[in-house]
């Protein structure tokens, strides 16, 4: 007898009618001969009108009424769905989180999961009833015992956690669409269903906003080898599999809170090459990738800060054996380059600048790239701040930093590299051996699965921040006591002289929510590192392609570039890990960009896929 747990979203059980068919795939699961643990949101939108209603009584209502106001929305659902499957005969019993011991950490509306006491609900097991559990809701441990929240989606969440901690065989999504899609069939109708993705693409694309799974349920799924599927509420197709590599069993106290690092790893055979002084206008990185990748040239990190006046620097690192050919290649779009900076320049401004520095490309194979890598690190803010600050107190300067949802990079100088993997060993208490990142000896199939747009986020940058170790940390230490979650943190290549101290500008992105709290923990900073300028700017939108394919495929950054530069559009910063590239564009091409990057990398269908209201 198999133990199947199933989650189902609001829209699943949004009506009397909804909630019959759910009953009834219920039922029919448990006459299949499996025992069954049901996860429920809360009905159609009950969750966001209840958060309306709080906003006319409040503008700032207190966490933790916002908690026990919300965590009301799954505790109706649990009572009909469980009437439901008595009134067909079907032996069942509803559970708020509180009742079946779901203790989470006693942090109101973000709270994670330390542990799931499954006695009772393996007792009614026993006896043969459905257990039917309040989704995204938890209790704080003795003796406080508060009602807390997961996050708005965190439904998904309480599902692979119970599914981990019960050891299910299975724990199947129910939703409003056929599985996990190429992107978000709202916004693009041409989207196709995946019939499988791995558990690191899809965390990926969870936290670049496919809100289709909570990217805290992949991470659970991912580290404790749950099989996880995501199909549709209205049909019997299969949907999609998130499958995720074996793992060695793992303690399941302090599910959600353990090993925020699992990994750290380290590249000593790179290059970097930056092209210093670009304008800043459409088409340039879809020139510059598109002759390395007609080269097969693989590129690994590209990044792109924020502009200067109408100038950028991108910088990126390939493989240092083919650093001769890469730089050759890049050179010779200089001529270019400087005939359209003269070009652009009677359109600026005197104070914009960089406009007396011309065209400049530098490289350097003394660099190493050191990566931490974690699951855990998603909505932790200071788990990247403690990476730099590691490094800043063993006295390594940070030259590039890129990050991904789920891995901060870091090119250092190559000499520093075995003090900086110490330090970072001990600071995450990870005490095996470092892994070198290995080249993938096949291919994955296709570079890039899915696609994501997300219009939440804001931009901001701090200019003239002194070249020197700990920089890094200090802004994201604050910015993490803050509670502030940063996403793409990237720091710009060029160092320039401001008062006769070398500084490089340090630019992020947060969401939009903390854009003014972020701005105002930047204004404390730049009074303290006497840096000349904050930029904030909340008419962006991230438009991110994710793959593990990526990794061997040259040419899949040049084709999402040139698919934007085709349509115009014009690329305000670029970030990329392993198997994601990110580009921050203005907002109103947010939707544009999504269908271009869809539609270039072969995403899009034949057949439109329906999604209910
Ligand atoms: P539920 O209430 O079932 O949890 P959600 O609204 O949280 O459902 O998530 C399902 C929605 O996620 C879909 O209706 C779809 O609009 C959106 N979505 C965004 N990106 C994707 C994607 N890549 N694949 C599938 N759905 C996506
Ligand atoms: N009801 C909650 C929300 O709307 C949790 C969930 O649906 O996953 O965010
Ligand atoms: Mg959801």
């Amino acid at each position: 007898m198999a133990l199947i747990v199933q989650k189902y979203g609001g829209t699943s059980v949004g009506s009397v009618e909804r909630i019959q068919t759910v009953a009834e795939r219920v039922q029919a699961t448990v006459q299949a001969g499996n025992s069954v643990v049901v996860v429920v949101s809360a009905m159609g939108k009950t969750t966001d009108d209840l958060v309306k209603l709080a906003n006319e009584i409040s503008s700032q209502p207190s966490r933790r009424e916002m908690d026990m106001l919300l965590s009301t929305g799954e505790q109706i659902s649990i009572a009909l769905l469980t009437m439901a499957l008595q009134e067909r005969g079907q032996a069942a019993v509803s559970m708020t989180g509180a009742q079946v011991g779901i203790v989470t950490e006693a942090r109101h509306s973000h709270a994670r999961i330390l542990r799931i006491e499954t006695e009772r609900v393996k007792r009614y097991l026993d006896q043969g009833q459905v257990v039917v559990v309040a989704g995204f809701q938890g209790i704080s441990d003795a003796p406080d015992l508060e009602i807390t929240t997961l996050g708005r989606g965190g439904s998904d969440t309480s599902a692979v956690a119970l599914a981990a901690s019960l050891q299910a065989n299975t724990c199947e999504i129910y939703t409003d669409v056929p599985g996990i899609l190429t992107t978000d069939p709202r916004l693009v109708p041409s989207a196709q269903l995946m019939t499988d993705i791995t558990c690191d693409e899809m965390l990926e694309l969870a936290s670049l906003g496919a809100k289709v799974l909570h990217p805290r349920a992949v991470e659970i799924a991912r580290n404790y080898g749950v099989t996880l599927v995501v199909r549709s509420s209205w049909t019997d197709e299969p949907g999609t599999r998130v499958t995720s590599p074996s793992r060695l069993p793992r303690p399941l106290d302090g599910l959600e809170l353990a090993h925020p690092v699992d990994a750290i790893e380290f590249d000593t055979e790179q290059a970097k090459i930056a092209l210093l002084g670009v304008p800043d206008r459409p088409g340039i990185a879809a020139q510059l990738f598109g002759k390395l990748a007609g080269q097969q040239l693989n590129v690994d990190l590209i990044i792109q800060s924020i502009n200067e006046g109408n100038f950028n620097d991108i910088a990126f690192t390939v493989e240092q054996d083919t650093l001769e050919q890469a730089t050759s290649l890049a050179a010779g779009l200089i001529p270019l380059l400087e005939g359209a900076s003269k070009n652009g320049a009677s359109a600026l401004t005197p104070n914009q600048g960089s406009l007396a520095d011309p065209v400049a490309l530098v490289s350097d194979t003394q660099i190493a790239k050191v990566s931490i890598a974690g699951a855990g690190m998603i909505g932790r803010p200071g788990v990247a701040a403690k990476m730099f600050s590691t490094l800043a107190a063993a006295g390594v300067n940070i030259q590039m930093i890129a990050t991904s949802e789920v891995k901060v990079s870091c090119t250092i100088a190559v000499e520093d590299c075995d003090r900086t993997i110490f330090a970072l060993c001990q600071a995450f208490d990870l005490n095996q051996s470092p892994a070198r990142l290995e080249a993938p000896a096949a291919r994955y199939g296709p570079a890039v699965r899915g696609v994501a747009l997300d219009c939440d986020q804001a931009r901001l940058a701090l200019r003239q921040v002194p070249d020197q170790p700990g920089m890094a940390a200090k802004i994201f230490q604050v910015l993490a006591d803050r509670g502030i979650s940063v996403d793409m943190i990237i720091q710009a290549q060029r160092c320039r002289l401001y008062q006769g101290i070398p500084t490089r500008d340090i630019a992020f992105t947060v969401a939009q929510a903390d854009a003014d709290m972020a701005r105002g923990v930047l204004q404390s900073l730049a009074t303290e590192f006497g840096s000349s300028e904050i930029i904030v700017d909340t008419a962006i939108a991230k438009i991110s392609a994710v793959g593990i394919g990526m990794i061997t495929e040259p040419g899949t950054a040049a084709k999402m570039f040139q698919a934007l530069a085709d349509r115009n559009i014009n690329i305000q910063m670029i970030a990329t890990s392993e198997i994601k590239i990110s580009c921050v564009v203005a907002e109103d091409q947010g939707i544009e960009a999504l269908k271009a990057v869809h539609t270039a990398f072969g995403l899009a269908g034949s057949h439109e896929i329906e999604v209910p209201a």
